[in-house]
């Protein structure tokens, strides 16, 4: 089982703490902010109040057995470089830090961050993408170019199996879960039959996907 520690618990912190907590992993919380500690301990494995920046409390805590660290300072762009540089220099093996803006998170990469989030720019490329296309209920940005899809079964597709269908030949798509109203089939096997109304959480490139939509 993953363990993930939270450095920063403000609202992107505090929320990347609550939905892993609830998913039940071992979280551990810090901050440097009294308060924000104690709110934490309703959420958190552990929380506990560290300046991240000063390398030998973080080494006390640990934190070089984590397998993912999330790095959710944002204001204060110095103390995020600090500990995203800290925490690769530990050898955590995945680090993932909020950028402010463009330039900040240019330089979490260069530091060595795995993955750069930049909360409000990603949201809204998300929000606008959820209202732009009929079918698409949800996505996931992979990489650049790929995503994973939460679609609305297109109507060529009711009453086919997933073998007819062929999409991983023909789009190169993987259908990963199909949803039927409360039910969902993770994994579907290829004679897995698609109904009216059933959602498809496909994975695959951007051009390829919305060809589905448009199809
Ligand atoms: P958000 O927009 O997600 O609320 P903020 O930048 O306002 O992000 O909050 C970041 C959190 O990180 C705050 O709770 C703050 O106390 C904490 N923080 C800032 N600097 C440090 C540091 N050096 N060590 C630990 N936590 C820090």
């Amino acid at each position: 089982m993953k363990e993930f520690a939270i450095i920063g618990l403000g609202r992107f912190g505090a929320a990347v703490a609550k939905t892993l907590y609830n998913m039940g992993y071992e979280v551990l919380g810090i901050d440097i902010n009294e308060e924000r500690v104690q709110e934490a301990r309703d959420y958190t494995t552990h929380a506990v109040q560290v300046d991240a920046i000063d390398e030998n409390s973080l080494k006390a805590l640990g934190i070089r057995n984590f397998d993912v660290a999330i790095v959710g300072i944002g204001q204060d762009i110095q103390a995020s470089i600090l500990t995203t540089l800290i925490l690769k220099e530990m050898g955590i093996e995945y680090v993932v830090s909020k950028a402010q803006n463009d330039l900040h998170g240019k330089v979490l990469y260069k530091t060595g961050a795995d993955r750069v989030i930049f909360p409000e720019r990603d949201m809204g490329v998300r929000v606008a993408n959820n209202l732009t296309s009929t079918n698409i209920l949800d996505y996931i940005e992979l990489a650049p170019d790929y995503s994973i899809v939460e679609v609305t079964a297109p109507g060529f597709m009711v009453g086919k199996t997933l073998m007819e269908l062929d999409l991983r030949a023909k789009y190169s798509i993987n259908v990963v879960a199909i949803k039927s109203g409360k039910d969902i089939n993770v994994a579907p096997v290829a004679e897995a039959e698609i109904q009216d109304g059933d959602i498809l959480v496909a994975i695959g490139s951007n051009d390829k996907l919305k060809k589905i939509e448009e199809r």
